[in-house]
């Protein structure tokens, strides 16, 4: 019987079979997706948000811990357990010499990259490079790896792990690490966590997943329906307004489309919602999602002209170009009334004085409602042009309640041999909102001390056996 059985291959997964591996422990990892496909939504990451007192390598200044936790107790609304969140911050400090010996690389943020270069570190390769980096260490300290093995059920016996089943076959370890992600490829869920809304729709049909479509939420459902103390509100994820030309899973960062402060976003009734320049993109760029999928048919439409271009990074589409707005509302599809209407009343209402994109500026609309507050210039000049938004869904927050030691908790009793890193707790630090970067602190923070407290459950047990 192997000593440890981690469940799941994306980057919380590898951190806890390294860890575990690294303390002595024989690991076997179980990975759902075939090997092209693995690594889950953390091939698709770009950096770790850190901790740093002093200018490091590629990050420059400081970010103190006090800082980083104010950054999240903000983005949560104090839906966060602040031991949790801070045992997260303080291990991003320390974390990235042991990335580095496990053969990731680091680079110095990308212009363009959401304002990150002091407090991101950025992967050279992206996530890709780093699971590869993770998989290849694995496998060269021995960790067994098998691909296409999804779990579907977990035997438990009073709060203790004793086997996992992949389908008919029953695996069978000292200890088990879960860190199978969230739920968000599983539309059925979704649609349920969502529900019908006054307009007879079903929201969640509407959303594309930038991710894996290997993340079911199986597990999850398995442990919260077997007793597992839960964490969080199935609605709760981490949304953003994308190409709505993006696929339905995989598309990945580049779908993203980031000028919506630069011009105006409208409905499919022509009708502005919302106020594109309420603040700096970066930390509003995760609102979009949610807001798109608050509109009829969940969809939206981010109307630039030519003096955006340049300002933004282009998504991976083009964006349907017009000489005219008029023409361009006939391109879209948007009734070219109201859309002129809605953009001449934009335009009228436009004040102020010096457009600064890289400062809260003065540009802003008067009489006008939903006001836009900062970067608010006319709409004026050609080409013009059009992205169709739809709500993409990066991750969802409801998990697993864990503690320091990361174990799962049945009638608040921790687990003697029963782990979970990743997404699947993920909600413990992040009840809502983010702040780019958190997922990987949390997922490597997590996964490494489930990997550690694995590896001591099972040997722990292999030395009562023996002796
Ligand atoms: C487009 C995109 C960009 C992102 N960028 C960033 C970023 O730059 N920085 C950041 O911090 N976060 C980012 N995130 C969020 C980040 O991806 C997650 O927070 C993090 O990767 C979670 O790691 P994880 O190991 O828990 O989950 P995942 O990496 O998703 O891994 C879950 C794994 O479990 C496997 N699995 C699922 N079900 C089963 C089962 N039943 N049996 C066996 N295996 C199973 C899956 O195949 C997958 O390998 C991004 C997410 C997306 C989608």
């Amino acid at each position: 019987m192997v000593d440890v059985l981690v469940i799941g291959g994306g980057n919380a997964a590898l951190c806890a079979a390294l860890m575990a591996r690294e303390a002595g422990a024989s690991v076997l990892l179980l990975e759902a997706a075939p090997r092209e496909w693995r690594g889950g939504n953390s091939m698709h990451t770009r950096n770790l948000r850190c901790m740093h007192d002093a200018p490091q390598d590629v990050l420059v200044d400081a970010y103190p811990e006090e800082e980083y936790w104010q950054d999240l107790l903000k983005v949560t609304g104090g839906l966060t357990d602040e031991a949790l969140a801070r045992l997260v911050i303080r291990a991003s400090a320390t974390c990235r010499g042991w990335m580095r010996r496990h053969g990731v690389h680091f680079q110095p943020s990308l212009s363009g990259a959401l304002h990150t270069a002091r407090t991101n570190a950025f992967f050279m390769g992206g996530g890709k490079a780093l699971v590869n980096a993770y998989y290849r260490s694995a496998e060269q300290l021995g960790v067994q790896v098998r691909y296409d093995a999804p779990v579907d059920r977990i035997a438990l016996q009073d709060g203790r792990f004793v086997a996992a089943f992949v389908g008919t076959e029953r695996v069978a370890a000292k200890a088990c690490v879960l860190a199978a992600g969230g739920f968000e490829s599983n539309r059925e869920w979704l649609r349920e966590a969502w529900g019908q809304n006054e307009r007879g729709e079903w929201p969640a049909d509407n959303f594309l997943i930038r991710g894996t479509q290997y993340n079911r939420g199986t597990l999850l459902k398995f442990m919260l329906d077997a007793g597992a103390d839960a964490i969080g509100d199935p609605t709760q994820a981490h949304m953003v307004a994308i190409d709505a030309r993006a696929p339905l899973y995989d598309g990945g960062i580049c779908t993203r489309i980031d000028c919506v402060s630069l011009g105006v976003v409208l409905n499919r009734d022509a009708q502005r919602f919302y106020d594109e320049g309420e603040d700096f993109w970066p930390k509003r760029y995760a609102i979009w999602g949610r807001l798109v999928a608050q509109q009829p048919g969940q969809i939206a439409w981010s109307i630039i002209d030519a003096k955006a271009v340049g300002r933004f990074m282009p998504p991976v589409f083009p964006g349907v170009k017009a000489a005219t707005l008029p023409a361009l509302a006939q391109q879209l599809g948007l009734d070219e009334a109201v859309f002129m209407d809605t953009l001449t009343r934009y335009n009228a209402a436009c004040r102020g004085g010096r457009f600064d994109h890289t400062q809260l500026d003065d540009c802003h609309t008067e009489g006008l409602a939903p006001a836009k507050t900062h970067w608010a210039r006319p709409i004026d000049t050609p080409p013009f042009f059009g992205y169709a938004l739809r709500p993409g869904v990066t991750f969802t927050y409801l998990g697993l309640k864990t503690d320091a030691t990361a174990a799962v908790r049945f009638g608040g009793r921790p687990s003697a041999n029963l782990f979970v890193a990743g997404e699947m707790m993920a909600g413990n630090v992040l009840g809502k909102g983010y702040t780019a970067g958190v997922g990987m602190s949390i997922g490597t923070a997590f996964g490494r001390i489930a990997g550690t407290r694995a590896a001591a459950a099972a040997l722990k047990e292999a030395a009562h056996a023996a002796a």
